[in-house]
């Protein structure tokens, strides 16, 4: 310690790994009157993650920042494995911003040995991220709602950066009736307009330029509705264009959809979700922006 330091928000953040304290210290958190924020992420955090965290602060009295690497929403030839784990890192950064606390738990207490229930949604979840990565919904709609069992909180947050996601949860919670209110908070972008993600880290120097033309094809998507055009079709030949001049070949979708049920516009006559995946090298990644013709 260094004793001339300021006092820092550090000391209060709390780590629990297993259920039973996780539940401990929730419920000490509702005696004393707090309403419980939950932000789940599977680590390796960065400034989209804490800006979260910070939406939960502001409205919530406990903020619990959950850590867990799903191994059930990655495919068998996904990155599961070498997906980066940064945890001391990241409770670190999560001290900093004095979050209560982190629960972080092994595979082994969220899926023990005879775990086999699972949740699915198969209607928001069919296209775009559902059909290039057959399960992944079916494994974030479990464990979300598990994480939302487990710490009963009254508020979740997500990003808009998975926007699918964002909508897969909404859809669940209120098709199962689950007591919670589902925040969604803006993409929070690196300078130069890449989306922040965990999965950038994976880019070497070439590649983290070319990875800017997804977020420039997005822009030109906006520009093309701002111009007037209202085809799809053409919108979206646009946006690919970008792409390729970039060097990105291996798209895996770049879509106009409807907000809510995901599903394709041929016109362009209300507010649309411009939605992209692509590979940059060997890193899958999405980015999405809002278009309003
Ligand atoms: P992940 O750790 O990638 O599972 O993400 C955990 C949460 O952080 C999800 O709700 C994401 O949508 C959200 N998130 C990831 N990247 C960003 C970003 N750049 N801006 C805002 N939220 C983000």
């Amino acid at each position: 310690m260094n004793p001339g330091a300021a006092p820092s928000s550090s000391d209060s953040l709390r780590v629990v790994t297993t259920v039973p304290d996780l539940r401990a210290a929730v419920d000490a958190a509702r005696a004393a009157g707090k309403s419980i924020g939950l932000v789940p992420t599977m680590g390796a955090l960065h400034e989209g993650h804490l800006s979260l965290a910070r939406a939960a602060q502001s409205e919530c009295g406990l903020t619990i920042v959950t850590i867990f690497v799903n191994p059930t929403q990655f495919g068998p030839h996904e990155d599961f494995n070498k997906y980066p784990r940064t945890r001391d890192a990241d409770l670190a950064l999560l001290a900093l911003l004095g979050v209560d606390l982190v629960f972080a738990p092994s595979p082994d207490v969220m899926y023990p040995a005879g775990f086999s229930t699972f949740v699915d949604e198969p209607a928001v979840a069919k296209r775009w991220e559902g059909q290039c990565r057959p399960g992944h919904f079916r494994g974030v709609t479990t464990v979300v709602l598990k994480l939302f069992n487990q710490t009963r909180a009254d508020v979740a947050f997500f990003g808009h950066k998975d926007y699918q996601q964002s909508c897969v949860v909404r859809r669940m919670v209120a098709d199962l009736d689950v007591p919670i209110a589902i925040r969604v908070c803006p993409t929070v972008r690196e300078a130069d307009g890449l989306a922040m993600s965990s999965r950038n880290r994976y880019l070497d120097t070439a590649e983290r330029q070319q990875a800017l033309a997804i977020s420039r094809s997005l822009q030109r998507g906006a520009e093309c509705v701002r111009q007037g055009q209202r085809r799809a079709d053409i919108v979206i030949a646009d946006m690919r264009a970008v792409l390729t001049a970039a060097g990105i070949t291996r798209i895996d979708y770049v879509a106009l959809v409807e907000p809510q049920t995901l599903e394709p516009r041929d016109t362009l006559d209300g507010p649309t979700i411009a939605l992209i995946a692509a590979y940059v090298g060997t890193t899958r990644l999405i980015d999405n922006h809002v278009l309003r013709p």
